[in-house]
């Protein structure tokens, strides 16, 4: 618009300067000229120009009045391109997905959340059409729906391509021009929603079982057995096993949420590792030699000495050994072993047990995952998820490798900090 009145303008000028000129009015011819000079100044984005003559009457006014609106074309035109940079600033700094599509659905303005989401660029969207750019059949049908009703619309949807879980909400624009798309990346907190689900069932999965052998037992000792000593002391032996178990599942569930929510601060000491290592060895040396099972301790004569909290990591290489003597069969053997690396300590537990699936080693490290179910004895299946929690809030790492049938090694390492 602004464009076609100042062409207009400029053909008026120069129509009446040439005119002007012949007729022998050279002031106004002039004038007229420095006027079409500034109006093409303008049209070249050169806005505010200002003319000014001496003359007086009607060309003052005039010149006036151009000035007035050159002035007033400026400020139209900065306000505008100060609300488009200031939108530009909002659109690009919003964490949700926006995208405006013309009536044919070619995108004219992608912002930096939604070119993240659909992994694409302004470049390669910008112009195109949604199905060219984006290609995604389900989000294609709710606009294409938006724009036939006219209507908002909106859905979740799970894209498997890229693996995420949107919402989406189409609306309409002004005179059926279009639509605008916002898109919300819900793929965290789907996973999360889908955590705490398990979680729930899990424990409530877990609890069940030695709830319900409990119950089991007093009943039978109820209805007579507490009378029959040959029977009564096993059943009384076999309640007080399931309450351990349950005993001991509420304090990993206890520890574990509280290290998950941040509110048991670590109680780091500088600690030489192979001494902590070897009491730990000491305390399992019964246990080990009941499961007939024999202990290498692998530690360097010297050590660096590791800021950490003793009785945490303590439980970590306890858990660890633990698993190793259920999981290997009696004969096997069970190292501990200790290495000095660039800026860290490793510590593993290797077994010659009955090793992890690869499909499984990952998994391990999960709340309540047993690769066995009904193998896997008194375990609760949260002593790694504990123990990957202690290491990383030591700034450590911990991870597992294993040869099925050969035995399977539980790594973890420490930062080594001044
Ligand atoms: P649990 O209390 O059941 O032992 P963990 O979290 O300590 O729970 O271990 C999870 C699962 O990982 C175990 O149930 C077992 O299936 C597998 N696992 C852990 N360590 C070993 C190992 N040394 N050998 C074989 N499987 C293991």
């Amino acid at each position: 618009m602004l464009t076609r009145i100042k062409t207009w303008l400029t053909q008026l000028f120069r129509i009446l300067s040439d005119w002007l000129a012949k007729k022998r009015f050279a002031p106004i011819a002039y004038l007229l000229t420095d006027m079409r000079e500034r109006v093409q100044d303008m049209a070249g984005g050169k806005y505010g120009q200002q003319i000014t003559t001496k003359k007086r009457g009607i060309i003052a006014v005039m010149v006036e009045d151009f000035n007035v609106m050159a002035e007033t074309a400026e400020q139209i035109i900065l306000s505008a391109t100060n609300d488009r940079d200031r939108l530009s600033i909002v659109l690009s700094r919003m964490a949700d997905g926006i995208l405006v599509l013309g009536r044919d659905m070619r995108i004219s303005l992608i912002n930096t959340a939604a070119q993240r989401i659909f992994k694409t660029s302004e470049s390669k969207a910008i112009g195109r059409s949604f199905i060219e750019a984006i290609n995604d059949s389900i989000i294609y049908d709710i606009l294409r729906r938006c724009l036939d009703s006219g209507f908002q619309q909106s859905a979740f949807v799970e894209t498997y391509a890229r693996q995420l879980y949107l919402g989406v909400v189409a609306t309409p624009l002004q005179y059926n021009q279009g639509c605008i798309l916002v898109v919300q990346n819900l793929t965290e907190i789907r996973r999360l929603e889908m955590i705490r689900r398990d979680f729930v069932a899990n424990v409530s999965h877990e609890l069940r079982t030695p709830v319900a052998s409990i119950k089991a037992l007093s009943e039978t000792l109820n209805a007579g057995a507490l009378e029959d000593l040959s029977v009564s002391g096993d059943f009384l032996q076999r309640i007080e096993v399931e309450v351990d178990k349950l005993a001991q599942m509420i304090n990993e569930l206890g520890e574990l949420s509280n290290i998950e929510s941040g509110n048991s601060s670590l109680i780091k000491k500088p600690t030489d590792i192979a001494v902590l290592i070897k009491k730990v060895a000491n305390r399992m040396l019964a246990q080990l030699s009941r499961n007939e099972l024999k202990l290498v301790v692998n530690t360097p004569e010297v050590l660096p000495e590791i800021k950490l909290d003793q009785e945490r990591i303590e439980r970590v290489l306890l858990n660890m050994i633990h698993n190793s003597i259920k999981f290997t069969p009696p004969g096997g053997q069970i190292t501990i072993s200790a290495t000095v690396k660039a800026d860290s300590v490793e510590v593993n537990v290797a077994d010659t047990g009955i090793g992890i699936e690869p499909d499984d080693i990952d998994r391990i490290f999960e709340r309540f995952y047993k690769v066995d179910k009904a193998h896997s004895g008194s375990g609760t299946g949260l002593g790694l998820a504990i123990a990957r929690h202690t290491v990383e809030a030591h700034g450590g790492i911990i991870w597992a490798e294993s040869a099925r049938g050969k035995g399977s090694t539980i790594y973890f390492s420490l930062p080594i900090t001044d």
